[in-house]
């Protein structure tokens, strides 16, 4: 990005990923005043988008797409739902009070390059703290309280002494007519990071309580080795799904299908046919789950069956002239039971046991 202009500054996430020398995932950039009227002004910058209502604008400048977004001010006509904007074209100063911690609400001159700090940023990121800029910011927005935990456990910070009590005495104290939107939004970003530590702070600190939850505790078995290993897609729903009801939740299908197989594993013995019959038609997430209830199962399932197949199939039942009938899955069964015992077996191991199954 090589706009400079006196009053057009990076801020949030970017200037706080800058200060700890970390990569940013996307810039963001403010214009102190109207930016879609500076937009509109750069030489050679094709506008890509304009939102009128929120004074901000998608620019192609130098084949780079670049958000600019107007300072504006917000408020809480209705706390736990998403704010309205007030005012755009306000100070800067007002822009950075609307923010959630203040990490968060460092501007950085794109001209001189000069740190704008109104909050203390700059100290709390020496200090690695996290910190709310004003007493009612849970109250405003209860998502922030799974965003503190998102950020103290990406950089390693902890939470201030007084935004704890805050956090403590919200969780008292909840107001449910919120946007559970919003709050699924940080609850996969921040477990989509599979920080064991994460789902620690979450439970002992009383965090699950937002999604409605009275009671739960940590699961025994860690099972981020399992992720880390077995890299499953979903990661988040592997940790909230266990709570005891997410029915707030806006879930996607493949989600709730997650749950669902989960809470519907019903293992009957830990012996080796038992378990793949349990778990292999079941998403892998599901599995990861249950390793709550019964790691040895899930470790040996990962360990040692989830990839033995048959390779045998009903056509080749077919061509040694079986009509089709419920005693193939038998025979398959049997198949299985013996490969299970015997990986490496060959097609044609297979197809003698098929005989001698029929025989
Ligand atoms: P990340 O690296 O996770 O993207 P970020 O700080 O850029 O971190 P975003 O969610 O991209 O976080 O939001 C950009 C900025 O918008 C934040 O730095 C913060 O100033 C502000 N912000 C985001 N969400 C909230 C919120 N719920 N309440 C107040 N301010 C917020
Ligand atoms: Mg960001």
């Amino acid at each position: 990005m090589n706009i400079q202009d006196k009053t057009l500054y990076y801020i949030g996430g970017v200037v706080r990923d800058e200060l700890l020398g970390k990569k940013s995932f996307d810039i963001d950039l403010t214009y102190d005043g109207d930016a879609i009227n500076f937009a509109k002004n750069i030489e050679n910058a094709e506008i890509l988008r304009i939102n009128e209502p929120f004074g901000t604008v998608k620019i192609k400048y130098n084949n780079e797409e670049i958000d600019i977004a107007s300072t504006r001010s917000e408020i809480y006509p209705q706390k736990g739902q998403l704010p309205i904007v007030q005012n755009i074209g306000c100070s800067l100063k007002e822009d950075v009070l609307r923010r959630d911690f203040t990490i968060n609400a460092l501007a950085k001159s794109t001209l001189s390059g000069e740190i704008i700090d109104y909050v203390g940023g700059l100290e709390d990121i020496k200090n690695k703290k996290i910190r709310v800029l004003h007493d009612k910011s849970f109250e405003d927005d209860p998502t922030r309280i799974v965003r503190a935990l998102k950020f103290a456990v990406r950089f390693g910070f902890e939470l201030d002494e007084h935004t704890k009590e805050l956090q403590n005495s919200y969780l008292m104290n909840i107001n449910y007519d919120m946007s559970y939107k919003r709050l699924q939004k940080e609850l996969k970003e921040t477990f989509d990071l599979n920080i064991w530590e994460a789902y620690e702070r979450f439970i002992q600190q009383g965090i699950y309580k937002l999604i409605g939850v009275q009671d739960f505790s940590v699961p025994k078995y860690n099972f981020s080795k399992l992720i880390d290993e077995f890299k499953p897609e979903n990661v988040w729903i592997i940790y909230i799904g266990l709570l005891p009801d997410i029915s707030n939740l806006p879930l996607t299908k493949i989600e709730s299908k997650i749950v669902e197989s989960f809470a519907n594993i019903n293992l009957e013995s830990n012996d080796d046919f038992a378990i793949y019959k349990a778990f292999k038609n079941i998403p892998l997430e599901s599995v990861i789950m249950y390793s709550t209830v019964n790691p040895q199962a899930a470790e040996k399932y990962f360990y040692k069956l989830k990839d033995i197949e048959l390779k045998i199939n009903g056509d080749d039942l077919g061509a040694m002239g079986i009509e089709p009938s419920p005693k193939y899955q038998e025979c398959f069964d049997h198949i299985l039971s013996k490969k299970i015992e015997n990986p490496s077996m060959s097609f044609e191991d297979e197809i003698s046991l098929a005989k001698e199954f029929f025989a």
